[in-house]
């Protein structure tokens, strides 16, 4: 099997087989993102990928799991993202989830009824990295996204009835845009009603422009107890139900569930920890208005 560059996979798909799809992103320019600066954007050849895909079926015997990289794949055409998804079927019939990586802004340059068509060919769900709900964070970090557009690509992908993972960052909003940025991604989230989440703390990339902002000292960190109190802000006033997938190897208080089921229990972890931080009174003043 063929893998060109760096390669990626969100860890919920630790135990997935990945086809290479696409190479690179088609962004390319968040300011705290490395994963795709070795290379630019392009769709594979259909044929290399069926290559792959049955390469990939005499190696493994039994396959439960598919991930399609690299960064959103949802921006090929839908013509040969359906006939990539139907390959894959054919040759893993045992298997009981295909997913991708796709941009918000993919969703919303496709019609419902195209993404329908992707979904019956037989997608399972998308990550989607939203960031942050704040306009000006979102435009703080060249994500070439709008709040607008992060609503309507949602909304499309749920009326076709694909189900999606929005992940966003803890702290992205830095030390000095903390509230406005938990705030506006609890509202997003709310409004948007995505069936699961994935939060993670910041963690600055080498080679990133973030980490120039930081070393010019044109971005502060968020500090730790910052980046708890805005977990706790969202854990608090997030109102939908969702699978919560607040394990990210960056985050300071490592747990995922249910969020109705476990809301009661991730508060009281984070609030032990709240206590127990040692930086707490220098932090507490400085996020003291909430
Ligand atoms: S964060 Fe996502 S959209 Fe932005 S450059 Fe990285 S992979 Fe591309």
């Amino acid at each position: 099997m063929q893998y060109e560059g760096k390669v990626y996979r969100p860890w919920p798909e630790a135990r997935s087989i990945l086809i290479q799809t696409t190479l690179g992103c088609s962004i390319n320019t968040c300011t705290f993102c490395s994963m795709f600066d070795d290379k630019r954007f392009k769709v594979r050849d259909i044929e290399d990928v069926f290559k792959d895909i049955e390469q990939a079926r005499h190696i493994y015997p039994f396959v439960d799991s598919i991930f399609l990289i690299d960064g959103n794949v949802m921006a090929a055409r839908t013509d040969y993202l359906i006939k990539i998804l139907d390959k894959l079927r054919h040759t893993f019939p045992e298997a009981t989830k295909i997913s991708m990586y796709s941009g918000l802004n993919d969703f919303r340059r496709k019609t419902v009824s195209e993404l329908k068509e992707i979904k019956d060919a037989g997608l399972d769900m998308c990550y989607s990295g939203l960031e942050s709900g704040d306009p000006l964070v979102l435009e703080n970090i060249k994500k070439r996204m709008t709040r607008e557009h992060a609503i309507e690509g949602m909304a499309r992908a749920k009326e076709a009835g694909i189900e999606t993972l929005l992940s966003f960052i803890f702290g992205l909003g830095g030390r000095e845009r903390s509230r406005e940025h938990i705030e506006a991604t609890t509202d997003i989230l709310n409004i948007t009603k995505p069936e699961q989440i994935a939060p993670m703390a910041l963690a600055i990339q080498p080679g990133t422009v973030m980490e120039q902002e930081v070393q010019r000292g044109e971005f502060l960190m968020p500090t730790q107890m910052q980046v708890l109190e805005e977990e706790k802000y969202l854990l608090e006033n997030l109102n939908i139900d969702t699978f919560y997938w607040g394990d990210h190897g960056n985050n300071l208080v490592p747990q995922k569930g249910f969020l109705l089921d476990s809301r009661e229990e991730f508060l009281g972890n984070l609030n032990r920890v709240i206590k127990a931080n040692p930086m707490a009174k220098e932090n507490i003043i400085q996020t003291f208005s909430w």
